[in-house]
């Protein structure tokens, strides 16, 4: 595309304007089918029916004995009803042609084991004479195996039940046909289960987006070495594949390109081969003698928005690239701002790729325990901690807050939001905080 045909936003724009802007951009990918396992933390993108009733079969919730409820009327602890043991049904088994609970008679029978034809309840072992001779003896357990009744002998029940007592009734969780999930639906480990019981081996989900990563500047080495004089090593690549992948999303590490326009074109080059859904490149965004990044994406594709209201991270840029109009994020440089407008801005866009129906973080409000004066004209998204007194949530800045301190992120459990138009919070303000993190300590 032309520069002289682009139409560059050069007004910078609030944080609203600006997420709103990026996430017209983006729709849901398509869906694939994946192992079960790999759809962990995405989106189904199918309507989901039971294949079967299930339970199965009707089946004991207990381990016991399998009974006619008429037969234990009257049972107590100083009554106890004999019934004679004519079989014995464990989980796995199905009952036979000839298996059947006569009155007078029962079946020692194992959770999750089908109720044998005739019976109608299951009493559990705590409550008959095997159960009563283990709690007095506090046996060992091959000592209460021991006390099994075997077929053929008596076993003695101290208790009336009714009939349906500790029976599992067949299709009491689902129906053969019921609709069990629905498109849209985040899989969390219950999901996965449920998917498993109508046997689910594969589902359709949508696709985790393919995020390429590359870092820019001339004084970065990578994660194994000692930087040298005047270089640092490259730490944006590491935390934003981290929050990528944290997310749901596939980071590709396309590792760093120096601060000349043909490098840098190269790498992006390298990039879409990739075929993928998102770049996202790391400083040379501001206007520094080498931020190439703007530049280059004009001269391979466009540039549809540059600078946001917002701090850290006011040198945001975002555009297409290559023929396939592939988007392009240009982070900041700094590793805190790199970090935060990777919250702000990519985190929603990969939210909306995964096909989620809830795009952001929880925000709660919370009270500033400390005053926070940074100036105002610009959102800005304090790295704080969020902690709770009594009902009540508090919060303090971490400390320094400079864009380069890494470790005060690794502090922060949020980001608190003093918006553009408030230039100074005071103890007792309520702030609303934005929770990077769900921490047990807090919540
Ligand atoms: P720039 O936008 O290129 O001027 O970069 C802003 C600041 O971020 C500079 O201090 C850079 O050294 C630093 N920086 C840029 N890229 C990285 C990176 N990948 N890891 C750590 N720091 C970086
Ligand atoms: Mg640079």
């Amino acid at each position: 595309m032309k520069e002289e045909a682009q139409e560059v936003t050069l007004t910078s724009l609030s944080v609203a304007e600006a997420l709103e802007n990026i996430l017209a951009q983006f729709e849901p990918l398509r869906a694939i089918e994946v192992p079960l396992m790999e759809a962990l933390g995405i989106v189904l993108a199918e309507e989901v029916r039971s294949d079967m009733d299930n339970p199965p079969f009707d089946n004991s919730s207990m381990d016991g004995y399998a009974v006619c409820a008429e037969d234990t009327t009257g049972a107590g602890d100083n009554s106890p009803v004999a019934l004679r043991v004519t079989g014995h049904m464990p989980a796995g088994a199905f009952p036979q042609p000839t298996d059947r609970v006569e009155p007078g008679t029962t079946y020692r029978i194992m959770t999750g084991a089908p109720v044998p034809p005739g019976a109608d309840a299951v009493i559990r072992f705590e409550d008959t004479s095997e159960g009563r001779a283990l709690d007095n003896a506090r046996l060992l357990p091959e000592h209460a195996r021991a006390q099994a009744s075997h077929i053929g002998e008596d076993v003695l029940l101290y208790r009336s039940v009714k009939p349906g007592d500790s029976i599992r009734r067949a299709g009491e969780d689902m129906r053969e046909g019921d609709l069990v999930l629905s498109p849209g639906v985040t899989l969390r480990p219950a999901e996965i289960g449920v998917l498993a019981s109508v046997g689910k081996a594969r589902v359709r989900v949508h696709r985790r987006p393919r995020v390429a990563v590359l870092a820019t500047g001339d004084e970065l080495v990578e994660v194994d070495q000692m930087p040298g004089p005047g270089q640092i090593r490259n730490t944006n690549n590491y935390a934003v594949a981290a929050q990528l992948q944290s997310w749901g999303a596939v980071p590709l590490n396309l590792g760093v390109a120096r601060d000349s326009r043909e490098h840098l074109e190269a790498k992006l080059r390298e990039a879409l081969a990739l075929e993928p859904d998102l770049v996202i490149s790391s400083a040379g965004v501001s206007v520094g003698d080498h931020d190439f990044v703007k530049d280059v994406l004009l001269s391979m594709g466009r540039v549809q928005m540059w600078r946001v209201r917002v701090r850290p991270g006011k040198p945001l840029l975002f555009g297409r690239l290559g023929e396939r109009e592939v988007p392009v994020l240009g982070l900041p440089g700094n590793p805190v701002s790199s970090m935060v407008t990777m919250e702000l801005f990519a985190r929603p866009a990969i939210m909306k790729m995964l096909g989620k129906s809830r795009l952001h973080r929880p925000v709660v409000t919370a009270r500033a325990l400390e005053a926070m004066d940074y100036g105002s004209g610009r959102a800005h998204y304090v790295r704080g901690i969020v902690t709770r007194e009594g009902e009540e949530y508090v919060c303090r800045p971490t400390g320094g807050q400079g864009s380069n301190l890494l470790t005060s992120m690794s502090r922060a459990n949020s980001l608190l939001i003093i918006p553009e138009s408030v230039s100074r919070v005071e103890p007792g303000d309520t702030l609303k905080a934005l929770m990077l993190d769900w921490p047990e300590e807090v919540f």
